[in-house]
This record gives structure tokens, C-alpha cells and sequence, in this order.
């Protein structure tokens, strides 16, 4: 959490780009080396028994290079404190164990990551840790869903995963603290170059580091980033910061270097995300074999005018549904080529998935499986003409999926 290395030479009063540059990313003073060193180390040397240096004993604990990037990260989210963790999963699970008691309640926004859904219901579950999935847009179900003196958290992400939809974030975070419940928002997809849930109202942001924030689908990892606040007489930065001492789920110094590196550049990838997609799902909307393209920054998009007043870019994720079903979906999913057929999102290249049986096959046959006829990309920032000319192959796989099952 604190780092001695790092935390000089910025401050909370400069921009995100500069933040992101700058915060816990202070140039090597032993060395002067611009770029702080990677700390591959498990241990630190003592000056005496328990004297330690910089407060460093054991990289579980602490290490500078951890250290750095999450200064770095809770800068850029206006936190209190952030942890790194080996995986997004690793973070959400540090979370649910740090602040969660056996028989709590969990108001769930129900469009949400497939992994997220398994781990609260099967891995919490079987701690008594009860769920209320929630349609995120609808306020009125989100207080309704609470249970009073038994909801611990409420747990949404916006964008949502994959269909898109936008929730409002203040709305949550009004109803939480009516509840005396904390506000956890999984801000992987619109990032906090868009949007910082914090400012919002928000307790507690999560991620996926593995996504945009590292940028380059090079390195898995999460982050739980805290606001100043105290939960059942603990202040949650204690919370989680000895959860991920005592769990053990740390990220790796060479993990958060690379996190580190890609967080720099996080404002210039996502403004070209951002434009890339608009392009993108502006074009598709001409298309006769797309039914329906789900993108807040499309006008039609029911969220549209709400994200307008909480983010300051619509995301790199478009969604895509096809007018033959199915069998067209699959069709166009296996036949892009720089859109290359994978899950997982946020990186340099594009990506397409098939979302309901690559991301969410934890929900099929529940009320939260995703439509087979949906096809989800992940915009990245290549030459957007070259794009839309492979997006154009992927159509002509799809129409001819469509001829076949016509004459079948
Ligand atoms: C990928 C993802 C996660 C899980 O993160 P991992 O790094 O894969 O463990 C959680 N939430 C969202 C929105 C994600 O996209």
C-alpha cells in the first residue's frame, strides 16, 4: 500500500495522464534509473532484529514494485488505498473474505462477469453467503432486492458484461448507504480514464488488471481500491490490506511491472478504444445481418444520456446481435482474422468471443445466460478501416450461415 520508493513526485492535483506517469512511479533514487527496478525479491535484509528499511520485510507483505503500482492505480481511481492481487478474481475473492461474514446477503447486478457469478455462489456460497441477482438499470429492483440488516454489499459493474448496460452509479451508492451496505463496482470495463465509481459514491472499485489496465493481454491480475471508510468498526484499507497479507493472493513483482507500464498509457489507448468503437458500431448498425448493436455510445442505447453524465467515453466493448440467430453468431465469431477468437478484452488487438458458451457458460440454462444469437468484441487500436474490412468477412461467413440454415 505505501511505498516510500514511490509515492514522491506527484501529486493528487495533477491530471490523469500526468497521474498515471507519474504517481508511485518516481525515478530510482539509488540509482537514478527512470524506471524504478523490478524488486524480484522474496525477502528484505534487516538492520537489526525487526529493524526493518522502508518499512520492507517480505514481499508478501510488501515490495516496492507492488507498491508502486498500487499508488499508481489509487491515484488514478481517487481511492484511499489499493491492493494488487494475482488475478481479478484473486482481488474479488480478498474483498468478499476481507468485509464479509457468514449469513450476509449480496445485492448482485445480474448482467455481470460469468467468473464473478462462480465465485459468489460457489465458492462463497458454501459459507452461507447468500445472492440477489438485479437488473442494473432498475433502481427501484435494486432496493427492493435489499434485505435490511442482512445485505453487506452491493456488487454491480457498468458497462456491463456483455450486454452493455449502464447503471447508475450515484443511484447505487444512495441505496447502499441507506442499507449501511458498501458499494462495490467492478470497474474493468470503462476503466478510471472514464469513469471513477469513488467519485461517485462508490466503497470499493475492483478489477481486472488483466484487461485494460495492464493493455497489452500480456499479464493476468486485479486490484481492490478502497475509499476512506470504516466497515463493522474496521476501516477497509486495514480490511483488505491484511486479507492480502494473510490470504497471499499478491501479485508478483513482474507482474505489476507490466501492469505499471501498460497504466501509463491507459488515457491514449482508450480515447483510440473509444473512437474505434464508435466507428465501428455506427457501421454495423447499416448492417443488414446485425439485428441489434449494443454500444452506450450509440444514441438508441437506452443507457446512452446516463453514461453521458458519469463517464467521459463510452468503452471499447461493443456487442452485437444477428438477425439469423445462432447459427450466424457462431459463423461470424470463427471467421475474423485480425478479430481474433478469444476470451478476455482490453488489450492492443482486437478480440472477438462468442460470449454465452466462452465467458458465461457458468449461466447457461439460468435466467443470466447471454443470447445465442450475441457476438462481443473487444475494439482494440488498430487502423480502424482495417477493422471494419475484417468485421466485413466475419458478414459474409455470417450471411452464408444463414443461406444454409434457410435451405436446410
Ligand atoms: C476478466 C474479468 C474479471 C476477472 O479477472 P481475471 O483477471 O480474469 O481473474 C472480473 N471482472 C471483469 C469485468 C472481467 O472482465
Amino acid at each position: 500500500m505505501s511505498n516510500p520508493v514511490g509515492t514522491s513526485h506527484s501529486s493528487n492535483t495533477h491530471s490523469f495522464n500526468t497521474l498515471a506517469i507519474h504517481a508511485g512511479q518516481a525515478p530510482d533514487p539509488l540509482t537514478g534509473a527512470v524506471i524504478p527496478p523490478i524488486y524480484q525479491t522474496s525477502t528484505f535484509v534487516q538492520d537489526g532484529i525487526n529493524v526493518l528499511r522502508n518499512g520492507h520485510e517480505y514481499s508478501r507483505g510488501s515490495n516496492p514494485t507492488r507498491g508502486g503500482f498500487e499508488t499508481q492505480l489509487t491515484a488514478l481511481e481517487a481511492g484511499h488505498a489499493g491492493f494488487a492481487f494475482a488475478s481479478g478474481i484473486a482481488a474479488e475473492d480478498a474483498l468478499l473474505r476481507a468485509v464479509l461474514e457468514p449469513g450476509d446477503h449480496i445485492v448482485l447486478g445480474a448482467d455481470g462477469y460469468g467468473g464473478t457469478n462462480r465465485l459468489i455462489n460457489r465458492l462463497h456460497g458454501k459459507w452461507g453467503i447468500t445472492n440477489t441477482p438485479v437488473d442494473i438499470t432498475d433502481l427501484a429492483a435494486v432496493a427492493g432486492a435489499v434485505q435490511p440488516g442482512v445485505t453487506a454489499l452491493l456488487w454491480v459493474e457498468t458497462p456491463s458484461n456483455p450486454l452493455l448496460g449502464i447503471a447508475d452509479l450515484a443511484g447505487w451508492a444512495r441505496i447502499a448507504r441507506d442499507a449501511g451496505a458498501l458499494l462495490v463496482v467492478d470497474n474493468t470495463f470503462a476503466t478510471p480514464f472514464l469513469q471513477q465509481p469513488i467519485t461517485l459514491g462508490a466503497d470499493v472499485v475492483v478489477h481486472s488488471t488483466t484487461k485494460y489496465i495492464g493493455g497489452h493481454s500480456d499479464v493476468l491480475g486485479g486490484a481492490v481500491i478502497v475509499a476512506e471508510r470504516i466497515f463493522r468498526g474496521q476501516s477497509l484499507a486495514e480490511a483488505v490490506g491484511f486479507q492480502q497479507f494473510a490470504g497471499g493472493a499478491v501479485a508478483g513483482p513482474q507482474d505489476c511491472f507490466l501492469a505499471a507500464r501498460g497504466l501509463k498509457t491507459l488515457g491514449l489507448r482508450m480515447e483510440r478504444h473509444c473512437s474505434n468503437a464508435a466507428r465501428i458500431a455506427e457501421w454495423l448498425t447499416t448492417r443488414e445481418e446485425v439485428s441489434t448493436v449494443l454500444y452506450p455510445g450509440l444514441e438508441s442505447h437506452p443507457g446512452h444520456e446516463l453514461a453521458k453524465t458519469q463517464s467521459r467515453g463510452f468503452g471499447g466493448i461493443v456487442s452485437l446481435q444477428f438477425a439469423g440467430g445462432e447459427a450466424t453468431a457462431r459463423a461470424f465469431a470463427e471467421s475474423t482474422k485480425l478479430f481474433a477468437l478469444s476470451v478476455s478484452l482490453g488489450g492492443v488487438e482486437s478480440l472477438v468471443c462468442y460470449s454465452s458458451e466462452m465467458t458465461h457458460a457458468s449461466v447457461i440454462g439460468t435466467p443470466l445466460a447471454v443470447p445465442k444469437n450475441l457476438v462481443r468484441l473487444s475494439v482494440g487500436v488498430e487502423q480502424v478501416e482495417d477493422l471494419i474490412a475484417d468485421l466485413e468477412l466475419g458478414l459474409a461467413a455470417a450471411r452464408r450461415a444463414s443461406l444454409v440454415a434457410a435451405t436446410a
